[in-house]
């Protein structure tokens, strides 16, 4: 009974960022070990008790008996499937595979798809989830930092293709989104970090305040502090739920959703050269791409030096993926300039940069040339 008594006393209420999108609004719960109590904060939500749990097979042996115990308690019948983990499950044979056996189980219209894991599991679950039966009812249980502050929120679901990376995929929002933030005590440092270079991206896009909070507290989330996260999960969900909000489906010419592009041109055509086995990870790739970002605006005379000092400092202070050089990689600046132009962002055969008039000010820029980002890339250590 004392037992029960000091976790009620201890127990917080999760915190919640609402997405108000129109024909289909849900919330984003935000807290410690929503996943124990996951039947009580779906049940209401389903629309059958009844739900197949995707999952990575790491993920599975940390996470998934918490899970599955919650929702056995609260009498939601449940499958589960499981995928081996890494990027390679965002394949066509593994989403095939994985099709077959969800429709193996006969499942209805009202079943739920829950994905539990990182982006990889939530992407490759959530593009099942819109495309089963024509559309199934998704849940997003996030596992990874990145997936929390990032991709489980805004509705982007897809797998790749032998030509290039998310070129596959739908929009399917999810019904609710739980952020457990006691997943984030078993994530390695590294996925930590490449979760939080994507909170500071939000920061820089448009949200000065929450850029002054990584200042101050950007060691703390790197370090695994549950408060440290749980508040920067919280603010950088509420950040890309307001930008969802006004773009959905990334459809504005101007400064609408392509903005969470920033770091992301020069951060992909990185990561096409790396590959995408684990040496270079896609948050490590955007926080380079930020620092390359915000010397280009201030190179085209948009951002101030002060800016970039100001950057570049926090990211030395953290330790963070700043620099090209120290990939150890030979880079070409003429190939990396070409993998940017074969980006699904391309319009009309021009780059699209997201470029930035200072900290929390960013912009799309169509017309950069190719000279300068040549110039800076060839400063950064690339051969010609
Ligand atoms: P991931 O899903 O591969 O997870 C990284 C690794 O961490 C995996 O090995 C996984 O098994 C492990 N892991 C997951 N949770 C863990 C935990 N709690 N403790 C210990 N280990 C854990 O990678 P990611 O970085 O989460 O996501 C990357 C993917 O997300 C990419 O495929 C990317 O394209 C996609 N993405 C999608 C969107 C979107 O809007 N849909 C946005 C950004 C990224
Ligand atoms: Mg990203």
């Amino acid at each position: 009974v004392d037992k029960l008594h000091e976790a009620l006393a201890a127990w917080q209420p999760p915190e919640k960022v609402h997405v108000a999108l129109n024909n289909h609004a849900y919330d984003v719960l935000i807290g410690k070990d929503l996943i124990d109590r996951a039947g009580r904060w779906l049940a209401p939500l389903l629309p059958q008790k009844r739900v197949v749990i995707i999952t990575d097979e790491h993920v599975a042996t940390l996470h998934l008996p918490r899970l599955e115990r919650a929702l056995a308690e609260t009498n939601i019948r449940f499958d589960t499937l499981q995928v081996p983990r890494g990027e390679g499950s965002k394949s066509f044979s593994c989403y095939s595979d994985l099709m077959n056996r969800v429709l193996a189980l006969g499942i209805e219209r009202h079943t739920t798809i829950v994905a539990l894991g990182g982006g990889v599991v939530g992407d490759l679950a959530g593009f099942i989830a819109a495309t089963a039966l024509r559309g199934l009812p998704f849940v997003q249980i996030p596992t990874t930092l990145l997936s929390q502050v990032d991709s489980s929120v805004g509705g982007k679901t897809g797998i790749n293709a032998p030509a290039g990376k998310n070129l596959i995929g739908a929009f399917h929002q999810p019904i609710a989104v739980l952020a457990d933030s006691s997943t984030l005590a078993t994530l390695p440092r590294r996925e930590r970090v490449a979760g939080y270079a994507e909170i500071l991206k939000a920061g820089l896009i448009g949200d000065p305040d929450l850029f002054a909070w990584c200042e101050a507290h950007g060691a703390d989330v790197l370090d695994g502090n549950p408060q440290a996260l749980t508040e920067a999960v919280r603010r950088a969900c509420a950040f890309k739920a307001k930008v969802v909000t006004q773009d959905e489906r990334e459809t504005a010419s101007q400064n609408g959703r392509a903005l969470l592009n920033l770091g992301h041109t020069f951060g992909h055509a990185l990561e096409a050269e790396m590959g995408y086995d684990g040496r270079l990870l896609h948050g490590e790739a955007v926080s380079i791409g930020l620092q390359m970002a915000m010397k280009l605006s201030v190179e085209l005379g948009y951002a101030k030096e002060t800016d970039l000092e100001r950057l570049d400092k926090h990211l030395t202070q953290l330790d963070m993926p700043k620099s090209i050089r120290r990939l150890g990689n030979h880079f070409s600046a003429t190939t990396l300039i070409e993998n940017m132009m074969r980006d699904k962002k391309m319009k009309d055969g021009k780059l699209t940069f997201i470029l930035l008039r200072g900290i929390g000010k960013a912009f799309t820029n169509r017309d950069v040339e190719l000279g300068p980002v040549r110039v800076l890339l060839e400063d950064a250590g690339c051969a010609p």
